[in-house]
């Protein structure tokens, strides 16, 4: 037998079932969804037309783009980094190499800060968020799509992660309520902020080669290192929005595991109260932690 390419089954579904088994043999274990997924973007298709064109034979063109997004993912490329998109809340959105991939977890600061506003009776009010270094614009982009009277601050260091969520946000309908701020956490802020969220950097520089490969050397390096002790970005960003919320406003921050007791410490040293315990996300780890601007 020859060591060519397996030329068997061309139709897209027998493709989708060869990429689904090869991921497999290579380790892959969501290798069903990759292949789906990578399938569907090479030839253009969503569910339904890879159902009903399930036994259609593909074009060489068609097989050779299917085989190129095979290779980068056999070569441990992400499958949001290889589409460009990943799905937050339910919204799609587009990556580019200046912003994390967005993560499930990070739905709980949005769960959190939600449920904060509604037991506040506040989620239909003309709100001012801010989101600190807002990357793809995920955390942001959620909120406005939930709070249909807020207006979004969102800023961050890289220009290139700014045009990238603000490109999000216009493919939303959300870019007349938002407003782009290069800068480094909240430093170029000015007024007050009924709600300011953030998922910061804040992994320990020691521990980032250690990271799974798809992070370590897909994500961008700027939205993972937190320093020393992984803290220092909430050093900095949580005694800047202590500043900057109103009387009642909410902060809700995103940390890493084992980090809420001392980004608790660090909100109380500024002056704000922890709402109460820290959010879990689904794998029952405390992810979301959230403190208020008590009035004085
Ligand atoms: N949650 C990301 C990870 O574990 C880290 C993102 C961050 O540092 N904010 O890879």
């Amino acid at each position: 037998m020859s060591a060519s390419a397996d030329n068997g089954d061309q139709t897209v579904e027998g493709i989708r079932r060869t990429l689904a088994a090869r991921l497999v043999a290579a380790g892959h274990d969501s290798a069903e969804l990759d292949a789906r997924l990578l399938v569907g973007d090479a030839l253009g298709l969503d569910l339904t037309g890879m159902v009903t064109g399930a036994k259609r034979i593909l074009t060489k063109d068609e097989a050779e783009r299917v085989e190129a997004l095979a290779r980068r993912r056999l070569a441990g490329q992400p499958v949001a980094r290889i589409l460009g998109i990943k799905e937050f809340w339910g919204l799609p959105l587009r990556l580019s190499a200046a912003t994390l991939v967005p993560r499930p977890d990070t739905e709980t600061v949005v769960e959190r800060a939600l449920e904060l506003l509604r037991a506040n009776g506040a989620a239909d009010r003309s709100l001012r968020i801010a989101d600190l270094g807002t990357g793809s614009g995920a955390i942001l982009l959620a909120l406005l799509s939930e709070l249909p009277n807020a207006h979004g601050f969102a800023t961050d260091i890289s220009s290139e992660a700014l045009q990238t969520a603000s490109r999000n946000a216009a493919e939303l309908g959300l870019g007349d309520r938002a407003t782009w701020i290069a800068c480094d956490y909240a430093s170029a802020l000015t007024g007050t902020f009924d709600l300011i969220v953030s998922n910061p950097p804040y992994i320990p520089s020691a521990d980032i080669a250690g990271l799974d490969v798809e992070v370590r050397a897909h994500d961008p390096r700027a939205a993972l290192d937190g320093g020393a002790d992984g803290l220092d970005a909430y050093r900095a960003l949580i005694s800047q929005s202590a500043g900057l919320l109103a009387s009642g406003g909410l902060l809700v921050v995103e940390v890493g595991q084992g980090q809420s007791a001392d980004v608790e410490a660090l909100m109380t040293a500024s002056g704000l109260s922890p709402t109460g315990p820290p959010k879990a996300d689904l794998g029952g780890i405390p992810r979301a932690v959230s403190a208020r601007r008590l009035p004085r």
